[in-house]
């Protein structure tokens, strides 16, 4: 008997992503794309919905970080064991990988929710004995190697992934694909529905488009051109061999390369952004497709620290399953709630001050930033002008930062080694530490343990941004750059502060580095500074605005029901 036995009974959604991030000792993910999937699927679980998620196992994780004297990133792979975790179904598939056969099994990992559910996510492996030392490599890194090492994942995701699902007994209604690296699966099931008809003289016929559209979501997650898988038909040929025809496939999926996210646009009857403006700027990408958009959450529970899991449980019952009912946060005691953020504070503090020795203090103003290490996200703008940096800082506000950078990203890595000479450089003016290895349980005592959560990236690329929103489920406001979902949850002075102009459609620019600088230090040093000292009832009614005005829709409870009512279920 299957050990999926009871979960192939009903037809289900399946939802499929390159990365999930579910717990801190499961390191399938690298950022903000993973923990969203990972988010979405505990959302699916505790509300009962039909689903079954997707992904490749990377056996290697991602990578564990280090920094040399230099503050430059080393990247070590973190050793870990699936079979800890999760249960090897004895299925097996296989896919063609340049000519061989590559089989592929799969791990399942149940998400188990406090309201019962219990949803089954399928990591899929290649490391198995009847695969060459090169094909079982395939699973074994996270964004590791170049365009070929890719395109066999994307094909092991896409084309075994629907297979797997088939083996193991599962009756699929609908696909989600969660970005485009998923999207060869729209292949797979074009053959699984192809007509049965002969001697047609357009050969392209027996291709049932409808049908397959009819079944698969596309949510694209960012309008950074590296987001945007492409690959030659060249190397498609060399890896895919005959899969499908290359005719067909190129009116699918670009003339000149293949672009996954084509390919998923063309095959998608819903597609969505991931913010309402991230759904406008998708639009202008991808001009001639409805795009739509739901608005990116985060996992209420998983994202809430202990000290405000016990208040919100004290006068909120429920809000866990039903993150609507802090919009009644007003009803929150200011002194509890400064108690449950002063509790993660110095948890946080005592933390940083153990591995760093730099005596940062629980009564100064302390400002977080974290995030992956891409350029756009712009972590030096803080320091495009030292001397006012510190006029304004100086003995008033301490920084913590934290984050990775891609392996290959040098320009990221640049930032992490800028950000660690600046500490250096103001270590007897302003306190500033960058925390090693920004994974889940940093980011839960980052977000609930500073101040003020700070975003400064470059509009419009920001398609969401969730970490914000992990801040203010803690009672953090956010200071950031109007784009993604603060466009959506900021009020100034209520739900916390923007940096820079207004939300227009505004293309990477050198002026805009000066212009929201000039609005950072102007808002730390006239606004932010003075309320935190000078007016604490402000600033408490401010945190209880980010939980009732923010925390309340914020979450993926509520962006699960809207996939479910606009997109799911048609
Ligand atoms: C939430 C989270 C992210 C995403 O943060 P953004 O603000 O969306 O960039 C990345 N990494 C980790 C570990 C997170 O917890």
């Amino acid at each position: 008997m299957s050990i999926l036995e009871k979960y192939t009974e009903e037809p289900k959604v399946a939802y499929f992503s390159m990365e999930i991030g579910l717990k801190d000792d499961i390191p399938t993910y690298s950022g903000g794309l993973g923990i969203l999937a990972g988010d979405t699927i505990k959302s699916a679980s505790d509300l009962h919905v039909p689903l079954v998620a997707v992904s490749l196992i990377y056996r290697n994780g991602y990578f564990t970080q280090d920094l040399d004297d230099t503050g430059y990133q080393l990247e070590r792979p973190v050793i870990w064991d699936p079979a800890k975790y999760m249960t090897l179904a004895p299925e097996k598939i296989s896919v063609q990988i340049e000519g061989r056969t590559v089989y592929v099994q799969g791990w399942i990992y149940f998400v188990e929710s406090l309201r019962g559910g219990n949803l089954p996510v399928i990591f899929l492996d290649c490391n198995i004995p009847e695969n060459s030392e090169q094909d079982r490599e395939l699973t074994n890194y996270l964004y590791g190697g170049g365009k070929e090492y890719r395109i066999k994942q994307e094909l092991i995701l896409g084309v075994g992934g629907v297979r797997m699902l088939k083996a193991l007994g599962f009756t699929i209604k609908r696909y989600h694909m969660n970005e485009g690296h998923a999207s060869f699966l729209t292949l797979e099931l074009l053959h699984e529905f192809k007509k049965d008809i002969e001697s047609v003289w357009d050969e392209s016929l027996v291709w049932n488009y409808d049908i397959v559209k009819e079944r698969c979501i596309f949510t694209t997650h960012t309008p950074v051109e590296a987001g945007h898988d492409k690959f030659s038909y060249e190397l498609y040929n060399q890896v895919a061999g005959d899969y499908f025809p290359e005719k067909v496939l190129r009116s699918l999926a670009g003339h000149e390369e293949l672009n996954m996210t084509l390919l998923a646009l063309n095959l998608s009857y819903y597609i969505n952004g991931v913010a309402k403006k991230h759904g406008e700027v998708s639009q202008n990408m991808f001009p001639g497709y409805r795009i739509n958009s739901i608005t990116n959450g985060i996992h209420s529970y998983t994202w809430t620290c202990n000290s405000f899991k016990r208040l919100y449980d004290k006068y909120l019952p429920g809000w866990a399953n039903e993150p609507e009912i802090l919009v009644r946060a007003e009803t929150l005691p200011s002194e509890e709630i400064w108690n449950a953020h002063m509790e993660a504070k110095r948890k946080l503090i005592d933390h940083v001050n153990s591995v760093s020795g730099l005596n940062m203090r629980h009564d100064i103003l302390t400002i977080g930033f974290a995030r992956r290490f891409a350029t756009y996200k712009r972590a030096n703008l803080l320091f495009s002008d030292l001397d006012r940096l510190v006029n304004i800082t100086a003995g008033k506000v301490q920084f913590i930062f934290a984050g990775k950078a891609h392996p290959k990203d040098e320009g990221g890595k640049q930032l992490i080694k800028n950000i660690i000479s600046y500490s250096k450089e103001l270590k007897d003016k302003v306190k500033l530490f960058f925390l090693k290895n920004y994974k889940m349980d940093v980011a839960l005592d980052l977000v609930s343990g500073v101040d003020i959560w700070l975003n400064n990236p470059l509009r419009p690329l920001e398609a969401s941004g969730t970490s914000g929103m992990k801040a203010c489920h803690n009672g953090v406001p956010n200071f950031s750059v109007l784009d993604g979902w603060w466009i959506e949850g900021h009020i100034e002075n209520v739900t916390g502060w923007s940096i820079g102009p207004e939300a227009k459609e505004i293309m990477p620019d050198e002026n805009m580095n000066r212009i929201d600088a000039e609005d950072l230090y102007n808002k730390l040093e006239k606004v932010i500074i003075p309320t935190y000292y000078n007016d604490r009832n402000k600033w408490i009614w401010i945190m209880q605005n980010t939980i009732g005005k923010n925390a309340y829709y914020f979450n993926t409870h509520r962006m699960m029901r809207r996939y479910i009512t606009e997109a799911y279920i048609r």
